[in-house]
């Protein structure tokens, strides 16, 4: 048995008795034109198409003064990105709306396409709210309408493991790529016009709508919330202790009990669960940069459509709830959060679960055994749901910083790295721009070493496990290169971005690729004559050589090996090979600036 919601019931009665009565009478039409696509389907199991959504939204503000539609950009299908805006006192400048100390909620629905509950629940949520006058007084309501187009669009049926709906959009958007890994590297004009919207209306909270995969359990809806050692420790102390217990009690009331979300998928989530890390690549990830409180809702993909939609449903009504109950504080949280990142000093790199430390939770699953499979003879997962059961698991849920780096004073971008800076005006990080060719005192790193994946991850070659040398110096800047100050509420976006060890870092993207090779060379027989001679000059260089092959064989060995390591420490070795170009000003300076 799954957990019936008590509302989902009455609902469902509800929408029987009303469309009984609509059948029934022809005067109903005006109600009908109101039935999103997904209430016109008998079966319930539909989601709507992207001509329709849109329509339907089209349809709906035409009587509707608290709700405006703005379209933002143009996506990678040619279409614009269409934001529904609820607003009781009908403004709809986010300028205004934080002069008036108002919060911002924004939904995010169809970043996977084939995860469409948010995109139908949204439509009947808009609808409830305007037709009941039930908007919240302190919270101005954006929902993303459909954020994959471009994967709506290519509607099939490619998630084998779901129940339902009975068609919907494709995962990949039109240039093939997981939206919800773009957030940093910004491959897509859909993730342009997203963080134009995000950096635009400076939501205090952001909500993502999914459905899961892997393990079987009770639950309709399992809840991701930004790990609580990842996010800003004012944040999480307010969702962790006040906003994520009272939407899991708010979610039991309407009679879907969530859990957190199960990450286990070959072993049972009785042996224990393990908290999700959203690192910045993720839509979450991101917004926890700028210190958005986030939440990702995932329905559990066995369960019936309608279920899920209502799931999503009642979770956006429980956080418009608290939100516009604790307006005040979540304005006060945001602010503290902002001043606490401006002062801090060291950011971690990258986060492991702390195996060690876990939590209890009690958990509602279904027995999962092993048994024969039929496709290879070998063993198989499976859930016995005839046999339900509630026990207390492991939950994993603290991870520890692997490293760290502290902040520098302020980075020194040469303007040649253009979308770098384009990303920072996006994110609308406070740069300066250098007055005229200065020369500063900075720290400059050199790519010491580093990995990289061997086949493409959404378009990139990812790094990893990079390592660093560092030298301090007199670094030369040109007129117009960019000044980033720490000072900054966008600190951890900055300095997670900048830092070459940042697990999503723009380093780790391929964005300084260029850097990780040389561009001069030499004839051997060439400079054989001169690394002779600089032998002959340098008696440093020459210990140093010889040292070298003492410790290396190979090196003792190979002719070429010694006189690359001649070139590697002479006065013609390129300078730029292998430098970050990012500079780090670790001393005050006066910088003339424009
Ligand atoms: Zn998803």
């Amino acid at each position: 048995m799954y957990l019936k919601g008590r509302n989902y019931l009455l609902k469902k009665i509800t929408m029987k008795i009303f469309s009984l009565a609509l059948s029934a009478c022809l005067f109903f039409g005006a109600a009908r034109a109101q039935l999103t696509p997904f209430e016109l389907h008998k079966d319930k199991n539909y989601t709507a198409t992207y001509p329709e959504v849109i329509s339907y939204y089209n349809k709906l503000v035409k009587t509707n003064p608290q709700m405006k539609l703005i379209n933002y950009g143009m996506t990678d299908i040619g279409k614009p990105l269409t934001l529904v805006v609820l607003s009781r006192d009908k403004v709809f400048d986010p300028a205004i709306i934080k002069k008036q100390n108002k919060r911002v909620l924004l939904i995010n629905n169809g970043i996977h396409p084939g995860e469409p509950e948010g995109i139908d629940a949204s439509m009947m949520f808009a609808r409830d709210l305007l037709k009941k006058n039930a908007l919240p007084k302190n919270v101005v309501i954006c929902i993303v309408a459909l954020y994959n187009i471009d994967g709506s669009l290519n509607r099939g049926l490619s998630r084998i493991n779901q129940n339902g709906p009975s068609a919907y959009g494709f995962r990949g958007n039109s240039l093939n790529l997981d939206l919800n890994r773009d957030f940093i590297k910004v491959d897509s004009r859909n993730t342009i016009a997203l963080e134009t919207i995000i950096n635009t209306w400076k939501p205090e909270i952001f909500l993502d709508n999914h459905t899961s995969d892997g393990a079987d359990y009770q639950y309709v809806m399992t809840l991701i919330e930004t790990q609580k050692d990842k996010q800003n420790r004012i944040l999480a102390d307010y969702t962790s202790k006040t906003l994520s217990p009272e939407l899991y009690k708010r979610m039991k009331a309407s009679g879907f009990e969530m859990t957190p979300y199960v990450e286990s998928e070959d072993t049972t989530p009785d042996n224990g669960i393990v908290s999700f890390l959203e690192t910045p690549r993720f839509a979450t990830g991101y917004t926890s940069q700028h210190n958005i409180i986030s939440y990702i809702t995932e329905t559990h993909m066995l369960k019936e459509f309608d279920k899920r939609v209502w799931a999503t449903y009642d979770f956006m009504q429980a956080l418009v709830d608290i939100n516009e109950r604790d307006a005040k504080l979540i304005g006060e949280v945001k602010a503290k959060a902002d001043e606490d990142v401006k002062q801090q000093k060291t950011f971690a790199m990258g986060w492991a679960v702390d195996y060690t430390h876990y939590d209890s939770l009690t958990f509602k699953g279904y027995f999962g055994g092993y048994k024969p499979s039929e496709v290879s003879g070998l063993s198989r997962l499976y859930y016995d749901r005839s046999k339900p059961f509630t026990k207390t698991i492991k939950y994993f849920d603290n991870y520890v910083a692997t490293e760290s780096v502290d902040k520098p004073i302020a980075y020194i971008i040469p303007q040649a790295w253009g979308k770098v800076i384009d990303l920072y005006k996006l994110n609308k990080v406070a740069m300066h721009q250098l007055a005229h060719d200065t020369s500063v005192f900075m720290q400059t790193y050199y790519i010491a070493d580093y990995k990289t994946i061997s086949k493409p991850y959404e378009g990139h070659y990812l790094h990893s496990d990079v390592k660093l040398m560092w030298s301090n110096g007199q670094a030369k800047f040109h007129e117009g290169d960019y000044v980033v100050y720490t000072n900054q509420a966008l600190n951890r976006f900055i300095v997670e971005t900048l830092e070459p060890k940042g697990v999503d870092s723009y380093f780790a993207w391929n964005f300084f690729d260029s850097i990780l090779s040389s561009k001069e060379g030499y004839s051997p027989y060439v400079f054989e004559d001169v690394a002779a001679e600089l032998l002959k000059k340098n008696p440093d260089l020459r210990k140093q050589l010889d040292e070298a092959k003492a410790k290396d064989p190979t090196m003792a060995a190979s002719a070429s090996a010694q006189l690359n390591f001649v070139y590697r420490n002479s006065p013609y070795f390129e300078k730029t090979y292998l430098r970050y170009p990012v500079g780090r000003l670790m001393r005050p300076a006066k910088l003339d600036l424009k």
